[in-house]
């Protein structure tokens, strides 16, 4: 190591990125080389929600050695293919967003450009009969691939629902049994440096002053540090409107299905997700368009189960941060900003802020470039998912002021190409450093309505015999394979069961068509 290695890391705050950026680093240096330190108040406590994620969180796991069975039953976890979006077209419709493929690319266009030119040709079969993991989903099965199954896993993915305080409190004594010291206490001040304006250290409310070299702010929306450091926030709210949320867990009533549901309502939309023990549930609104009364009611209606708690309200503004680092502190977490739950992306973008980190590790002399390069990355994953988040909301045909006025907003340039190089012939334009790729945008622009005029020329070069029977091998495959899977509850039994989990009768089963 130089002279000039970061030898401490103060993390400020507890909360899911706090104790992830905890872990994480506590892998990538031994307390030796660095003294990891992480400061967080009970007293304050953690927002509590965060509790649906998306696939490449196997491979933070991957990293940090967690076993994914021993994960998943410690956090009274169960498994999701993707997201089922209720109402959001217009009421009485609903569609999938798979996570995986959509069949296999062939011949010289993409696979859904050959769906596209089959329908042209009489044929009646949907998208979603090409999804592994829409017709598991539906079925409410699951498995992970053992190794050497077939070549149509390669198609498959999933992620995880769990409960987001055991999450937290998993990584925690995964990063203390690796060194990581933890500090209880209430930040009252941060002190900068008089000449560089650089963060020196912070004073505890009990008279306690904490110094490193690296301070990484997790203190949640507060934002206490980046706030310090007079960073600014870009309000995105004129494009992603909702403001507010009431979370409510509620009993379980049925076996868990492997998919969070998303409900528009009047104002915003209700999201489920199913865990082993309870079912969260939240309404996410626009304050402008709905009273909060109002959204509590509409939240309280539409429970699977008895409420197990009072609902709680939280307020939000969408954007970002201006500088996701500034000087010496890097924001991770919702003290760098946030994009609403929609798409379950926002644990994900703690876990990309922590790979950037690591890729652009500093050093004491916090070269400004370096900073810049990290900013300029994590500026175009946001602004990539934002774009996918604004298409939810734009393209629908729902009949509310709310839904009304979302349709009419003026939308980024971005996806405004994006949608009109879809409309014209089916075509994706897939960008650098997007996280979602082009079936997660295939989903969500046919499902919200916006279909092509025409496909590609290149599927034409298939003969129509040969193309029927390559897309009903294709489907065959998939639906043999999604009946064979066992059940997803039957699945945690077996393999990841959290402790006390009180049975459901067989034939309460919330399965879906
Ligand atoms: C309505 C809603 C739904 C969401 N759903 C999802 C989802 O499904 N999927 C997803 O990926 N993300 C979701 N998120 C985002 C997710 O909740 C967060 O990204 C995640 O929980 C990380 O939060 P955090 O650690 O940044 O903040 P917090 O959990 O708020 O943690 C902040 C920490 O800072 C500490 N702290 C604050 N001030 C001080 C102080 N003065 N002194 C000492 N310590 C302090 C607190 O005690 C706490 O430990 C959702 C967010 C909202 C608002």
């Amino acid at each position: 190591m130089s002279d000039d290695s970061i030898r401490e890391i103060l993390i400020a705050g507890g909360g899911t990125a706090g104790w992830m950026a905890a872990a994480a680093l506590s892998v990538a240096f031994k307390p030796h080389q660095c003294r990891i330190v992480l400061v967080e108040s009970e007293e304050i406590g953690t927002i509590g929600v965060g509790e649906a994620t998306i696939p490449p969180i196997q491979l933070f796991n991957k990293i940090l050695g967690v076993d994914e069975r021993e994960f998943v039953a410690a956090t009274q976890g169960s498994f999701k293919l993707g997201i089922e979006f209720v109402g959001w077209l217009r009421e009485g419709e609903r569609y999938f967003h798979p996570f995986g493929r959509y069949g296999d690319d062939f011949g010289l266009a993409p696979f859904h450009q050959h769906w596209r030119r089959a329908r042209t040709l009489g044929s009646g079969i949907p998208l979603d009969a090409y999804s592994l993991n829409h017709q598991a989903a539906y079925r409410g099965k699951f498995e992970i691939p053992r190794p050497g199954s077939a070549g149509v896993f390669s198609t498959f993915s999933w992620a995880y629902h769990f409960d987001a305080s055991l999450y937290a409190r998993y990584l925690r004594s995964l990063a203390e049994s690796r060194g990581v010291e933890r500090i209880e206490g209430r930040i009252a001040e941060v002190v900068l440096g008089p000449e560089n304006g650089f963060v020196e250290r912070l004073i505890l409310a009990d008279g306690r002053a904490l110094a490193a070299d690296l301070f990484i702010d997790c203190t949640g929306f507060r934002g206490l540090i980046t706030e310090a450091l007079d960073t600014g926030y870009e309000d995105w709210t004129h494009w992603l409107p909702c403001d507010r949320a009431l979370a409510v867990p509620c009993t379980r009533v049925a076996d868990p299905v492997p998919y969070t549901r998303s409900t528009a309502r009047q104002a915003g939309w209700q999201w489920r997700i199913p865990l082993q023990n309870r079912t969260g549930n939240g309404h996410v609104y626009c304050s402008g368009a709905i009273s909060d009364d109002d959204a509590c009611a509409v939240l309280m209606a539409n429970l699977d189960g008895a409420p197990e708690a009072d609902p709680r309200q939280l307020r939000f503004t969408t954007g970002r941060r201006r500088r996701a680092w500034n000087r010496n502190c890097i924001a991770l977490g919702l003290a760098s900003g946030f994009l609403e739950p929609l798409e379950s992306t926002s644990i994900h973008l703690i876990q990309t802020g922590i790979s950037k980190l690591l890729a652009w590790f500093p050093d004491r002399n916090f070269d400004p470039l370096v900073a810049q390069e990290y900013n300029r990355l994590v500026d175009a994953e946001m602004e990539s998912i934002r774009d996918f988040l604004v298409l939810h909301y734009h393209a629908n045909e729902r009949e509310e002021p709310f839904w009304r006025q979302c349709r009419d907003m003026p939308i980024p340039d971005t996806l405004a190409e994006k949608m009109a190089m879809f409309r014209a012939n089916g075509r994706l334009i897939e960008r650098q450093h997007e996280l979602f790729h082009p079936p997660s945008w295939l989903a969500v622009l046919l499902g919200q309505g916006v279909h092509p005029a025409t496909h590609d020329p290149l599927a034409d070069t298939v003969a129509p015999q040969e193309l029927a029977a390559i897309l009903g091998g294709m489907q065959h495959v998939i639906d043999q394979t999604a009946g064979s899977m066992p059940a997803h509850q039957q699945f945690i039994d077996r393999n990841c069961r959290a402790a006390a989990r009180i049975p459901i009768p067989l034939a309460s089963r919330d399965l879906e068509p």
